[in-house]
């Protein structure tokens, strides 16, 4: 299928070319020591991809420890309920272990620490989500795991910080500038540039250098392979629209790559969290423009000193001033639509799907439903699939405390 001049059919042969760049976003803007060791895992990378037992390590352990395939299920309480017509599915990341996505990539990563002879994993993490799945890989594995989160999110996921001491992993607490995120990244990136030699930094989202926006996206395509192939088993036809939420892009890029070649209507959310002043939200391919951060080119939101601006969203994984470069690029494109959802769209999701469904989505995911939910309102007949993209014990408490029960 021909987009705009890009033929989706070579898509995944072309996009990134050899120096990382999706059209004119991202690339390996880092220091010469950290390219060498960015080239250093690009090339493993490239050699275990066609290893047989690499692939057969990694299918063995998405069945036998992860539990996938995750199912998809039909909403047909919350369908009925839109009174429509159109039914919404949802693909079950929140029943991988851990209770998200991010396994997908971290067991990936640990592998690929394992084969290049590695000690230790190092990370960043917002809702804990990724430290969490990181940590459950380095326990697997055998390696050290190294944790970088803000004081502002160890306060607000106790729970996740609990699992991931559990699991033996050091949490390093980083207090500057807001300590959320994108704080959480400089200190890990500063912490490889330290360590490069016997660690390796496992980036939670399809952003950073290249090879980590492709290998993440790689490693997260299961999820888009698995549920265009449930899809089609369960309904004999392809879903009219897919949806995912955007933070870094991880979930989303995984589901949306098993749809790009086809006639399907692609949508990002992007959390609009208290509105759209500068602040309050971190819709970043909505708001944002082209910039450079964390050793990628992409679409950023930049404050008045061309800096990260300061973001904000309910839900600590998607509050990250920029998106990976492949959603930039298809952004620019047009393939993919980017829209937002606030805070109190995502509540009132977040408790539609537990009261209807019996599913306590994360509040990341809620923002997908939400939109999920506003499509099917908009639309009088097909389906919406949604990426449910993890579960939301760990909002509970929080969600409780500031929102109430609804
Ligand atoms: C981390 C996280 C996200 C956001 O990350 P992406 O890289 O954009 O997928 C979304 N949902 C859940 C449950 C998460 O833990």
């Amino acid at each position: 299928m021909k987009f705009n001049e890009v033929d989706f059919d070579t898509y995944f042969k072309n996009y990134p070319n050899k120096e990382g760049f999706f059209g004119k976003y991202g690339g390996a803007y880092i220091s010469p020591e950290l390219k060498d060791a960015m080239e250093e895992i690009t090339h493993a990378y490239f050699t275990i991809c066609k290893s047989a037992k690499f692939i057969a390590e990694l299918r063995k352990i998405r069945k036998d420890f992860q539990g996938r395939p995750t199912p998809i299920s039909h909403l047909e309480r919350l369908s009925n309920h839109i009174g429509t017509g159109v039914q919404l599915y949802v693909k079950r990341e929140d029943l991988n272990h851990t209770g998200a996505h991010k396994l997908n990539h971290c067991m990936g990563e640990a592998l690929l620490a394992k084969y290049m002879g590695k000690k230790k994993v190092i990370a960043e993490t917002g809702a804990g989500q990724h430290g969490v799945a990181l940590a459950t890989a380095a326990a697997y594995f055998g390696l050290e795991c190294d944790i970088y989160m803000g004081s502002v999110d160890i306060k607000k996921q106790a729970p996740n910080v609990a699992r991931m001491k559990i699991l033996g992993a050091n949490v390093v607490e980083v207090t500057e500038g807001l300590a959320t995120l994108k704080e959480a990244v400089d200190g890990a990136f500063a912490a490889y540039a330290r360590e490069y030699k016997d660690a390796i930094y496992c980036i939670g989202s399809v952003v950073g250098p290249h090879p980590f926006p492709m290998m993440v996206r790689d490693f997260q395509s299961v999820v888009g392979i698995e549920a265009r192939e449930q899809f089609l088993e369960m309904t004999g036809e392809l879903p009219d629209s897919v949806v995912a939420c955007v933070g870094g892009g991880s979930n989303s890029m995984g589901m949306f790559s098993g749809f790009l070649n086809d006639p399907v209507d692609i949508y990002g959310v992007e959390p609009l969290g208290r509105g759209p002043k500068q602040g309050d939200h971190a819709a970043s391919l909505t708001y944002g423009e082209e910039g450079i951060m964390h050793g990628f080119n992409s679409i950023m939101l930049k404050d008045e000193n061309g800096e990260p601006a300061p973001v904000y969203s309910v839900a600590s994984g998607l509050d990250y001033p920029s998106s990976g470069p492949e959603h930039a690029f298809l952004h620019d494109l047009g393939r993919v639509k980017y829209d937002v959802i606030d805070d109190e769209e995502t509540v009132d999701a977040f408790y539609t799907l537990s009261r209807l469904e019996g599913i306590i989505p994360a509040i990341e995911s809620s923002h997908a439903v939400a939109y999920g939910i506003k499509l099917a309102k908009q639309m009088d007949k097909g389906s919406v699939l949604i990426c449910l993209s993890g579960r939301g014990d760990k909002d509970m408490d929080y969600i409780i405390e500031k929102y109430g029960i609804r």
